[in-house]
């Protein structure tokens, strides 16, 4: 825990997990000046605990605070404060395959007043949990060409609270109607495919990867996203960073060429999807074959976490 007051960040600290007092008139329950991340502890064989990607997560804490008018956490403050709660959180953080220790820096406002402006205090904390997998099962996703969780110029690649309250009606409507999550199209067109609720997400058609941009500032710049792309390259798969419209993903789970789709995100990994819905239509993606690319990458990106193989990019944190 840190508070922001005076222009400055003021007296870190380790808090045991306890209630906050607010104020009725605390601007965050009015305004929604809150911004979080997402990152995870894995235990490897010999015990160490190894963090996957910290100064990602930093930075974009910064980018969305910046979007919120929320101010910047300084480097020390995130990377210190992380590694003095691993050290006091050592034993629960799993050593089960597949287990990990959920991170969870945010970042929210603490003034109390009623005028709509940028508060003067904030809070910073970090809380962790122990995490099984996310995904056990294959998901069944379905195509949002109605709402919409982001537009340009908007604040869609902000991982900021209010993205996540937006989201929550249109996925529980697809929920009652049987699926797990949304693929969100753009907000003005509705044509093209961004991202899902909690992931980023992957086609393989004809053997290429297509994944949709991050440019349009509507899509949440993920970390594994990134990292499933390095690893693409090394793996010599063609990647093509493009917007995939609805029309085209129609016609790919049709015709057969669609080979894979997948989510990526810090809570899953790779979540496989074995359904897509368009536009009142179930499309079934084939079975996929053992050496299929979201396996091997999975395996490799999961190989790199667990410290089981070399990390030539510099992606984990002991
Ligand atoms: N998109 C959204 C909307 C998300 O909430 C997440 C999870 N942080 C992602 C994509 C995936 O990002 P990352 O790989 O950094 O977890």
């Amino acid at each position: 825990v840190a508070d922001y007051f005076q222009g400055e960040w003021h007296n870190p600290r380790i808090e045991p997990y306890a209630p906050l007092s607010l104020n009725p008139a605390n601007a965050t329950l009015h305004y929604g000046q809150s911004v979080f991340e997402g990152l995870k502890a894995y235990k490897n064989e010999a015990g160490e605990v190894l963090v996957f990607r910290p100064d990602a997560n930093f930075r974009r804490l910064n980018e969305s605070a910046k979007r919120m008018c929320i101010p910047e956490v300084p480097e020390e403050l995130f990377m210190d404060g992380l590694a003095k709660l691993l050290e006091l959180d050592r034993e629960w953080v799993p050593s089960k395959p597949g287990c990990s220790l959920y991170i969870r820096p945010f970042v929210f406002a603490t003034d109390d007043f009623l005028g709509i402006r940028p508060s003067q205090k904030y809070k910073f904390m970090i809380l962790t949990s122990p995490v099984g997998q996310y995904y056990a099962k294959p998901v069944a996703v379905k195509v949002e060409t109605h709402f919409s969780r982001a537009i340009e110029g908007g604040t869609g690649y902000a991982k900021a609270a209010g993205n996540y309250a937006g989201s929550l009606y249109p996925a529980m409507c697809a929920q009652k109607e049987g699926y797990d999550q949304l693929l969100w199209t753009d907000g003005k067109t509705h044509q093209h495919i961004e991202e899902s609720g909690t992931m980023n997400v992957m086609f393989v058609i004809n053997g290429t990867l297509i994944t949709a941009p991050t440019t349009t500032g509507t899509i949440l710049k993920g970390i594994t996203r990134d990292s499933v792309l390095t690893l693409a390259k090394e793996m010599d798969m063609p990647v093509q960073e493009r917007f995939l419209s609805v029309s085209e993903l129609k016609e790919a789970l049709e015709n057969g060429t669609m080979q894979e789709a997948f989510g990526t995100g810090t809570a899953a990994t790779i979540a496989h999807i074995r359904l897509i819905h368009i536009d009142g239509n179930d499309y079934s993606l084939p079975e996929k074959p053992r050496d299929a690319f979201s396996n091997r990458v999975l395996h490799k990106l999961d190989a790199i976490k667990y410290g089981k193989e070399k990390d030539p990019y510099g992606w984990v944190y002991r």
